[in-house]
Parts: structure tokens; C-alpha cells; sequence
């Protein structure tokens, strides 16, 4: 198949153009960065020590902690004058991160973006609704510079504003939606309840910025009439969202390898793991100019894909991100994702996609209770013996005893933005 914006790059080509952004990044970022000049110099490195794709190894690590104390500005490699956006993280703690763009920097990621809505199998006809954040957020800006510049409409609506989104499908007949999984739930659920199933035009929807369940997925794309959805990945970091999608045959989600190297690390011993095992994303950028990103450590986690993808794209492919290592909590010795819990729900008809896990110590033991939401059809709620059979799944999954509580459809709360789905209420007793 022929494409427009996705190059068509044997394994080969694609090293290639990664040893020569590897080798232009560490020479750019040395000469334009103090930060990363220091880092490099502790290590005895210098760019033209940097003469084979494993010699990434030798190179520090960056973490989100450099981009803080290089605040407001961090890893900045060029003059400012060469700057010309600037856009932020939600910094759930403390300061938020900051990063920079070059004109260049802008126009990569826009072409990258242009991939994505290509992967999707999207054309020009298509009306693109943006239901995501703008302003300092990259999420609103990328969707509209990638589709754009893909040529198709588009609908910049924003996050939330329910009424008007509603409008706009229904008049303007958007075919593509793209948002959080949570918030085409919630459209979903919205579409349903006012009758409006046969007035909108939704084909396919493109969702990220969370962790999300087969199940809820399944549950948007019926409610919302889809043919096809689409996870898609990114960060403020590393551009915004569009640095891979999911591709046709669903069979994980194509990076952009000649924009970046992924390399995935244990995220205790830093050593990469097995082709195929879980381990932290660590992405290292090939042409960014104003913030380039040497070994920085996402705390994602996910995992390559080896083998080629029967759609025929060469770009190599990475899993869906399946949390992160900091939403990890640790319950009587146990590691646990919170998607761990969503994949166990999978396996119930009776109950939707939402849950919400609480933690709390008495008697200097710690407790776990999973609220669940039976489906509207189902009459489950309070059912004991399903409560039961779901702790017992989660049982034999996780290894703990947790207690579960079903309540009735759309009793749990729903978020626009990311579902929250932990409160721990341990303290320090
Ligand atoms: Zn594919």
C-alpha cells in the first residue's frame, strides 16, 4: 500500500537514520546545552564517542526530575530566539513540565501526526472532532496541526462541554472522534440516553492519554455506532500525542523509529529486557532542536512487539501502554497496576468497564475494596455471589484478598480527563 505521510523504511534504513539522529542529537545537545554538556563530561563522553547504534548505552539517563530543576526552560539547546512555542504538562506535583519548540520541531511533529490519521484510514473527506485539551496542553494543538496538515476538517471542540459536542455531531457530522476513553464513554453514554444513535455519523474514534480496558473500548465503540478505534500514544516530552497509533490489524501500535529511539529497560536494573517483556519506555529523539530528549525516562510501561505486522507497515511496533510504574501501589507486598484490576472485570458480562480501588489500614492491617458498576441491563447491583466471584478472580490474578462491591450503572464517578482510579486513605499509622 502506498502511502502518503508513513515511510515505507527496510530495518536497515531505519538503523541508519537513527545512527545519524543519534549522532547529530549528542553533538547538538553538547554544544547547545550545558545541562547536557555537564552530564555528558561526568561521564567522559564526548559526541564523537558516539560511533555505533550501542553506543546509546554509554549516554546518562534523563529524568522528569532534569526537567525541573531546569525550569522553566529545561535541556534548552538553542538560542531562545529560535523558539517559537512553548507548551506544558498538568504536573500533578509540584512544578509543571515545561518544553520547547524550534519552527522545525513543530513541523516533524505535525508530519508525525499526519501518519497517524493516515494509519487510521482516514481520508480528506473526514470531519475530525477534537474533544481533548487546548492551550498549554499538547494534546488539542497536535490533533489539529496533524490533521491539518493530513487535509481532512477539522472540529476543535475541547474537553468536556458536552451540549456542544453533542451539537456538532449531530449537525456537522463529524466521522472521527478523538479523546480520552473516558470521555467517549461518557458520549457514548450520552448518545444513548438522548435517542441520538441514528443522527451522528461517527466512523472511528482515535483515544489516549490513559490506560484503558478491551471492555471499555468495546463499550464506546458500541454506544458510539464505531466501525474502528484507535489508541494513540505520546508525550508532552517527546512532542505531544502522535508518536505512534494503532494500526488496522490491532496488532499493537506503530512507533515512529526514524523520529525516535524506544528502548525498553527494566526499570530497576536499567538493562533491557527480553525482546517481548514489560519494562519502562526510555525514548531518545533523533531531529528534536529545542528540548532533545537523550535516554529520558518515561516511567510508561509497555513492550516491543517483534515480527512484522500483517498491515504491511515497516515501522516497528511497541504494545499498548499498560500503566505506569508510578500509579504502581504496593498492597501487603504485592506490585499492582491498576489495570491489572481491569483485566480481571474483563471477564464479567454483567459489569461495565469503570471501577475504582480504595485502600485504607485498620487494626494495622490494610484493606482493599474494588467498586464495580453492574451494566444497565444486568440488575446485578448488590448481587453477593457475583461480588464473591469477582474477588476471587482478582484472587487468583493478583495473589490478594480484596472485598468488592457492585453498585448500580453510573453510580461510579466519571471523569473527563484521566479516570482516577486508587484512593489511598493509608497514612502513615
Ligand atoms: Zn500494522
Amino acid at each position: 500500500m502506498d502511502y502518503r505521510f508513513i515511510p515505507d523504511l527496510t530495518e536497515e534504513q531505519i538503523a541508519d537514520t537513527q545512527l545519524e539522529g543519534l549522532k547529530w542529537t549528542t553533538a547538538h545537545a553538547f554544544q547547545g546545552s550545558p545541562f547536557y554538556r555537564s552530564r555528558m563530561e561526568a561521564q567522559g563522553l564526548e559526541p564523537g564517542d558516539i560511533k555505533t547504534l550501542d553506543d546509546l548505552s554509554k549516554l546518562p539517563f534523563t529524568t522528569a526530575d532534569d526537567l525541573k530543576n531546569g525550569y522553566p526552560m529545561p535541556l534548552l539547546s538553542v538560542p531562545e530566539a529560535d523558539v517559537v512555542r512553548i507548551h506544558g504538562s498538568s504536573g500533578t506535583t509540584g512544578k509543571r513540565k515545561i518544553l520547547a519548540y524550534t519552527q522545525n520541531d513543530i513541523d516533524v511533529w505535525k508530519e508525525m501526526f499526519a501518519r497517524c490519521y493516515e494509519l487510521a484510514g482516514l481520508t480528506v473527506e473526514d470531519r475530525v472532532q477534537i474533544c481533548v485539551g487546548y492551550g498549554l496542553w499538547t494534546a488539542g494543538a497536535g490533533f489539529q496541526l496533524g490533521c491539518e496538515r493530513f487535509g481532512a476538517m477539522t472540529l476543535p471542540i475541547g474537553p468536556g462541554l458536552l451540549e456542544i459536542q453533542l451539537q456538532m455531531l449531530t449537525d456537522l457530522k463529524s466521522t472521527c472522534l478523538c479523546s480520552t476513553a473516558s470521555m467517549a464513554l461518557l458520549m457514548g453514554e450520552e448518545v444513548q440516553k438522548q435517542g441520538l444513535a441514528d443522527k451522528i455519523a461517527l466512523k472511528k474514534a482515535i483515544f489516549g492519554a490513559e490506560t484503558h480496558t478491551p471492555k471499555m473500548r468495546k463499550q464506546f465503540e458500541e454506544s458510539l455506532g464505531l466501525e474502528d478505534s484507535f489508541d494513540i500514544v505520546g508525550m508532552t516530552e517527546l512532542y505531544g500525542p502522535g508518536t505512534g497509533l494503532e494500526c488496522m490489524a490491532h496488532e499493537g501500535i506503530h512507533y515512529w523509529a526514524d523520529i525516535y529511539i524506544l528502548e525498553i529497560l527494566d526499570p530497576e536494573t536499567l538493562k533491557p529486557v527480553a525482546p517481548g517483556e514489560v519494562g519502562e519506555m526510555v525514548v531518545t529523539s533523533l531531529k528534536k532542536e529545542a528540548a532533545p530528549l537523550i535516554r529520558y525516562r518515561t516511567h510508561d510501561l509497555t513492550r516491543l512487539i517483534p515480527g512484522t505486522c500483517p498491515c504491511g507497515v515497516t515501522m516497528p511496533r511497541m504494545d499498548k501502554i499498560m500503566g505506569r510504574s508510578d500509579d504502581m501501589f504496593i498492597f501487603r507486598g504485592v506490585n499492582i497496576y491498576p489495570g491489572q484490576i481491569g483485566s480481571v472485570l474483563e471477564n464479567f458480562g454483567d459489569l461495565s468497564a469503570e471501577y475504582q480501588i480504595s485502600l485504607n489500614r485498620s487494626d494495622g492491617l490494610d484493606h482493599m475494596a474494588v467498586s464495580v458498576e453492574c451494566t444497565p441491563d444486568s440488575g446485578e447491583c448488590n448481587n453477593e455471589n457475583l461480588a464473591k466471584a469477582v474477588a476471587n478472580e482478582i484472587r487468583k490474578h493478583i495473589l490478594v484478598r480484596s472485598e468488592v462491591k457492585i453498585l448500580g450503572p453510573g453510580e461510579l464517578p466519571r471523569s473527563f480527563a484521566k479516570a482516577k482510579r486508587v484512593q489511598d486513605e493509608r497514612g502513615n499509622d
